[in-house]
């Protein structure tokens, strides 16, 4: 597969603070890409570079082999042969549908024949049919979702931009947007760099995710190497390792498996797969990472675990999220089938691929 769409170093600030600190990615045609973080990170001002909305103020950015942006010189959204859909839709108001959808055609003095045409393979996509002649006001938010969607793809962009797309919509209707809209878009073939706060979100429709933290990368991968190989403590983080114990100890001289590593908490010590630098020192502070679903309580010591002590259980339905303490005043989760009382003793296990260990970054 080509590849359509390159950045270089990109860097972007406002006033002192640097908002991209050197983005560098790639993207092949037909793949959906899914750019994740959390709020403020940096995803909206990164998409906006690539539209040419916003400015860069050192890097390149490409798109097949030609260069669309830098500090020198940079094309129009139009002329990059790129849509976008915004978060808030932005069809405008004084329009019906039809004139929405067909904006861009008419921009580039399209034939009325062929505009017609393009119009019914959108409308047949998108299942707009009678929606037609209704204003943005009289549709609801899933329809002005398609609508804008339509718009967007009118043209036939190379790439297609969408930054926050159901954010505006229900719990429902996101779910099951989120899955129409990644079938159509690989049944196009259509290449689509999507923004998005919402890890499920990602999940269900990309084919790659690159994870935002403060500006920089943490991880480009398959949506299933993120959750199962998460490389930083901030990506397992979102990725619902919320577990976090900060007082972990890398012991050096233990034997054990290039992937994995041994750590020592408190009096015990577990193997835990690593994510540590080649050169980290002995007794170096470890955090430990992992998701409250794949752990468990257990009375007795079976390996891999931690001694803690019950704090509280509350009932969830079908199960207790109990909360526990460790041995180092430290809290963390586990999900259990049956009430847990206060100050009841035991361990958390964890199976070794299931805990994540990073070096403690400096406070
Ligand atoms: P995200 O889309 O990930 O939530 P943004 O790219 O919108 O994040 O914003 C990243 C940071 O840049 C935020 O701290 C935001 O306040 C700041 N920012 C965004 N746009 C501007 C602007 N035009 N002027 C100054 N600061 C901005
Ligand atoms: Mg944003």
């Amino acid at each position: 597969m080509n590849t359509i769409l390159k950045l270089k170093n990109v860097r972007k600030q406002y006033g002192k603070k640097e908002i991209l600190k050197g983005i560098d990615l790639e993207v092949k045609e037909g793949e959906i890409i899914s750019v994740l973080g959390p709020s403020g990170c940096g995803k909206s001002t990164l998409l906006n570079i690539i539209a040419g909305i916003q400015n860069l103020d050192d890097g390149e950015v490409w798109i097949y082999d030609k260069e669309v942006s830098s500090r020198q010189k940079t094309l129009r959204i139009e002329e990059r042969n790129i849509n976008m859909v915004f978060q808030d839709f932005a069809l405008w108001p004084h329009m019906k549908a039809r004139d929405n959808i067909l904006y861009g055609l008419k921009v580039k003095k399209t034939g009325k024949a062929q505009m017609e045409e393009r119009l019914e393979e959108v409308v047949s996509l998108l299942h707009l049919e009678g929606l037609l002649e209704q204003y943005p006001s009289e549709l609801s938010g899933g329809q002005q979702q398609r609508v804008a969607i339509a718009r967007a793809l009118i043209t036939k962009p190379a790439i297609i931009l969408l930054d926050e797309p159901l954010c505006n919509l229900d719990v429902q209707l996101r779910i099951e947007m989120r899955t129409e809209m990644a079938q159509l878009f690989h049944s196009l073939k259509t290449t689509v760099f999507h923004v998005t706060h919402d890890p499920s979100e990602a999940f269900a429709m990309a084919d790659r995710i690159i994870v935002m933290n403060g500006g920089q990368i943490d991880q480009i991968d398959k949506p299933i190497m993120c959750y199962i190989h998460p490389k930083t403590g901030m990506v397992a983080g979102l990725l619902g390792a919320g577990n976090c114990l900060q007082e972990g100890v890398y012991l050096s001289d233990a034997a054990c498996e290039e992937e994995y590593c041994i750590v020592r908490y408190g009096s015990h010590s577990l193997s835990a797969m690593s994510f540590l630098p080649k050169d980290i020192s002995a007794d170096s502070n470890l955090e430990l990472r992992f998701r409250p679903e794949e752990c468990s309580f257990s009375k007795e010591y079976a390996g891999n675990a931690i001694p803690v002590t019950v704090v509280m259980s509350s009932f969830e339905g079908g199960q207790y999220r109990v909360k526990v303490e460790t041995e180092n005043a430290e809290s963390v989760c586990t999900l259990c089938r049956q009430f847990l009382n206060e100050g009841e003793k035991g361990y958390i296990y964890i199976r070794e691929d299931k805990v994540y260990a990073y070096e403690k970054a400096d406070i």
